[in-house]
């Protein structure tokens, strides 16, 4: 960074300087600025920190502003400061070092005002005062779009976690933060939960015979069958492998195992395609049901629809069993 002048034997205008536009005493700006360094700054050269804060504003050249790193806010957000454009006001305004890191994208004049100067300009000058706030003004909406935008990011991501990517339901974490609390709701305001285990039927053999990938399509139709025939209050979540689970809360036994019933056709029905196109044979389920007990644990009901899903398999697959199975 080189001293290459003062504002007041440049040929800068104070109508040059867009924090100071529209002001009426322009004399009075010039004689105060007019002390004031310019520097200069060769391409990809940074300005360097300093102990005291400074506005810059770029008459000729161009700058690149980093937000600040050490906030833990940096997104890699760079704004371009273009000639007449200032950076630093915050740091100016609340006296504190300023965290962004500034960078010249080309051969940049950047005219450097000390921060008592800034204030001193504020006294003077309603317009800079003005056009200060203003300024601020947009970079709070600015920082304040990004932040929402991050949170969205966030958002997104916390969900991606929960959802299984091979068959877009919910999965095994999803469950474990989500099923103690709907069995406390249930238990406390004494409405049903049922639950469905649902496990394909002879899925190795299916796996062997036509291809890991065309089990995973046939795994994808399985819980597009689930997706499909559920209501909007139930849960369908892939529990692990070729093992399903549906939630259906505010549900009795009888009306869960005729619920299991229908998906079990709706299973058999179901066509499985492969990339080619040439259709798969059917695939087959076998569903264990089970509804929540007064002081029952989510464990016990889960293991209670695991024994009546080991009944199902027992019976001959391809069937729905429950907890009063006859033997
Ligand atoms: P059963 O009727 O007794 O349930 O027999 P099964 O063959 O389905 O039972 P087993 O648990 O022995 O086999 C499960 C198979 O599911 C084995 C495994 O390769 C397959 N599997 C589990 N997860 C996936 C997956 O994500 N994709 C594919 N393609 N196969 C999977
Ligand atoms: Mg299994
Ligand atoms: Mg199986």
């Amino acid at each position: 960074m080189k001293h290459i002048s003062t504002f007041g034997a440049s040929d800068y205008q104070i109508s040059d300087l867009q924090l100071l536009r529209n002001s009426t005493d322009a004399d009075a700006m010039a004689r105060l600025l007019a002390p004031c360094p310019i520097m200069r700054l060769a391409a990809d050269e940074s300005i360097a920190e300093s102990q005291i804060a400074h506005l810059y504003i770029v008459l000729r050249g161009a700058l690149a502003v980093a937000t600040d790193t050490r906030t833990g806010m940096a997104d890699g957000t760079i704004s371009k400061i273009l000639p007449g454009e200032s950076v630093g006001e915050q740091a100016v305004l609340d006296e504190e070092a300023n965290l962004n890191a500034i960078t010249a994208l080309e051969e940049t004049d950047v005219l450097m005002i000390k921060a008592e100067l800034v204030w001193q300009l504020i006294d003077e000058s309603h317009v800079l005062a003005r056009n200060l706030l203003r300024l601020l003004s947009f970079r709070i909406r600015a920082a304040n779009a990004q932040l929402r935008r991050r949170q969205k990011l966030g958002e997104f991501y916390r969900q991606l976690s929960m959802i299984d990517g091979l068959t877009d339901l919910y999965n095994r974490s999803w469950l474990n933060d989500l099923l103690p609390t709907m069995v406390a709701t249930a238990q406390g305001s004494h409405v049903p939960l049922s639950l469905i285990m649902i496990d394909l039927d002879h899925f190795k053999r299916f796996n062997d015979t036509h291809g890991h990938l065309a089990g995973d399509q046939a795994l994808r139709t399985a819980a597009g069958v689930l997706g499909s025939a559920l209501r909007p209050t139930d849960f369908a979540v892939r529990y692990g492998g070729e093992e399903m689970m549906v939630l259906l809360p505010d549900t009795s036994e009888k009306v869960a195992v005729a619920v299991a019933e229908r998906l079990c056709e709706r299973m058999r029905q179901a066509l499985v395609f492969s990339d080619m196109r040439l259709p798969l044979p059917h695939i087959t389920a076998s569903f264990g049901v089970a509804s929540l007990q007064p002081e029952q644990d989510e464990q016990s009901l889960i293991a209670q629809a695991d024994a009546a899903l080991y009944r199902a398999k027992a019976q001959g697959r391809n069937c729905v069993a429950w907890q009063q199975t006859p033997a």
